[in-house]
């Protein structure tokens, strides 16, 4: 209600403590009212016709003379700013007996409704008065000690403070509100600015907002980054490399595509950064917003919601893009393709992308015990043949972590990716693959797992690896179950072939085809 009590300040606030004098209650105090100016304004009692010279006699007459005293009512109501208005309006446009109003119930006021907002009378005097001066009026009219003057001014200092504190918090939130309508107006603005129909662009670049809102909603929740933040394998990696290679970071510009909390960004801001621009689509940038300015990072973390391929940064060229994109078996999310977008758009020649190297690596994995339990399982179910259900169950990757003594063979490299120079449609490939056998038993399943580097021109070198022999990570590890187990011996040579592609209908999703000693199987991971 700042309208209202900013008109409220000037007529009724003592220039230098800002506290009103109203809740004086004996005529003495009273009278500071008049000698503020108010002996000259004629108010009309909201009961009769009688017009008094001033809002404190008012209240005095329609309390002496009518027997309401009008500041209980907004104690016994718990009225607003609003509702004394509301009330007063009602009183006074309904003619309402003084009698009538005493017998308002608590809870069901005759005047909430918005339509007693309007004033009944011009510039209503009685409208200009603050709610918390009538329930301090009544407080110091209710209490014994009113003629105590150190006890009154506690009151009115306690009063004060209460204001200043509420309306430092109403400050403050009105100021993040304001920020957050920013940056949704600049939401606003750079959609309208768009990119879409460029066809050279891939199919995750090309997905519409509404496509994608299932994905940028399930960053929303603060639990997928908590999950994020608390794997300490990522977060360190990111954080030792930034850290450790202040030198790479000082002064540059740097943009963190898909900043999520802004943990990135602050990273890379202490690391020396002179701007870093932070970009997500997903709601968990208004968090970002408050976690940057809580930590004082503001002048140099610029934070931008939309999608990074639907806006346009404040600047021509970064330094360094940094981004965790990495998803399931590495590839699941389709993020790098975002990555890829913004690299090829913003990063200056020299420029570096960080993490700049990673590896795709399948192995072998024996575990009869888990097969039977995922597969043999279906043929005996309670004494029922289910073994129809085997052909819903095999075609889905598992993503678990596995134990690393179930392992049967040496890693393959199957994919390396240098993050500097891929191209969207390297992402989708064919490749054989050998994996060397080390032990006699079944081969059951496939699993795999990838790789990270940061080693670009960095002097300290800092790698991550989500292999089931290294602890374990949030991604944990993609298996691919066998429909049945191949029999292998140590020393072997298992050979394979692998092909990777998006799904058509949700390009975030991948479809993965193994072909494995004459047999060929689909998996999905969605
Ligand atoms: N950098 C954060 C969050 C990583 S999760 C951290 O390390 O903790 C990936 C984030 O990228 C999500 O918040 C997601 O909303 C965002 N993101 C994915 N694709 C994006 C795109 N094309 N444009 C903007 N943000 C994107």
């Amino acid at each position: 209600m700042a309208a209202h009590a900013a008109q409220r300040d000037d007529q009724l606030c003592n220039g230098d403590d800002d506290v009103p004098e109203l809740y004086n209650s004996d005529d003495e105090e009273w009278n500071s009212m008049e000698e503020e100016g108010y002996d000259h304004v004629s108010v009309p009692c909201v009961f009769c016709d009688r017009n008094l010279g001033s809002v404190a006699e008012t209240l005095q007459h329609c309390k002496a003379d009518h027997g309401v005293y009008i500041p209980e009512l907004v104690n016994k109501h718990s009225l607003d700013d609003y509702g004394y208005i509301k009330m007063i309006n009602y009183i006074r446009g309904n003619k309402c007996p003084a009698e009538t109003l005493l017998m308002v119930p608590n809870g069901s006021l005759p005047w909430d409704n918005d339509e007693y907002m309007k004033p009944v009378l011009p510039d209503d005097p009685l409208l200009q008065i603050d709610v918390e001066e009538l329930s301090g009026a009544t407080a110091m009219m209710l209490s014994p000690s009113t003629d105590d003057q150190a006890s009154g001014l506690l009151h009115r200092a306690r009063q004060a403070e209460d204001r200043a504190q509420r309306a430092e918090e109403a400050l403050a939130q009105a100021m993040e509100d304001l920020n957050k309508l920013k940056l949704m107006a600049q939401g606003l603005v750079l959609d309208a600015d768009t990119n879409r129909g460029r066809s050279s662009l891939g199919p995750v670049a090309e997905l519409r907002d509404d496509e994608d809102e299932a994905y940028f909603s399930s960053y929303g929740h603060y639990s997928i980054h908590e999950e994020m933040l608390k794997d300490r394998v990522r977060t360190d990696s990111y954080r030792d490399f930034m850290y450790n290679n202040m030198d790479v970071f000082k002064d540059k510009v740097v943009l963190d595509v898909g900043c999520g909390t802004g943990i990135l960004s602050m990273f890379a801001a202490k690391a020396g950064a002179r701007k870093v621009i932070a970009v997500d689509q997903s709601e968990i940038i208004y968090q970002a917003i408050d976690i940057v300015r809580s930590n004082q990072l503001e002048d140099t973390i610029t934070l931008i919601k939309g999608r990074i391929e639907e806006i346009n940064l404040p600047v021509e060229k970064v330094d360094i893009i940094i981004s965790e994109w990495m998803g399931y078996f590495l590839l699941f999310e389709s993020m790098l393709d975002s990555v890829i977008y913004a690299r090829d758009r913003y990063l200056a020649p020299d420029g570096l992308v960080f993490p700049d190297r990673c590896n795709i690596s399948l192995a072998a994995v024996g575990d009869v015990q888990k097969h039977n339990d995922r597969v043999a399982f279906w043929d005996d179910v309670y004494g029922f043949h289910m073994t129809c259900m085997k052909k819903a169950v095999l075609p889905e990757a598992v993503v678990e972590v596995l134990k690393p003594e179930t392992v049967i063979s040496e890693p393959a490299v199957i994919k390396t990716i240098d993050c500097g120079t891929v191209t969207v449609s390297e992402l989708e490939f064919s490749v054989d693959f050998t994996l060397k056998i080390t032990l006699d038993t079944f081969c059951t399943a496939i699993v795999g797992y990838f790789d990270i580097f940061f080693d670009m021109r960095c002097r300290n070198k800092v790698e991550f690896s989500t292999s089931p022999n290294c602890p374990k990570t949030h991604w944990k590890q993609t298996v691919f179950i066998l429909e049945s187990p191949i029999s292998v011996k140590a020393g072997e040579e298992l050979q394979g072939q692998i092909t990777i592609h998006k799904n058509i209908k949700d390009p975030r999703a991948l479809m993965i085809t193994l072909d494995l000693s004459g047999r060929r199987q689909t998996y999905s991971l969605q």
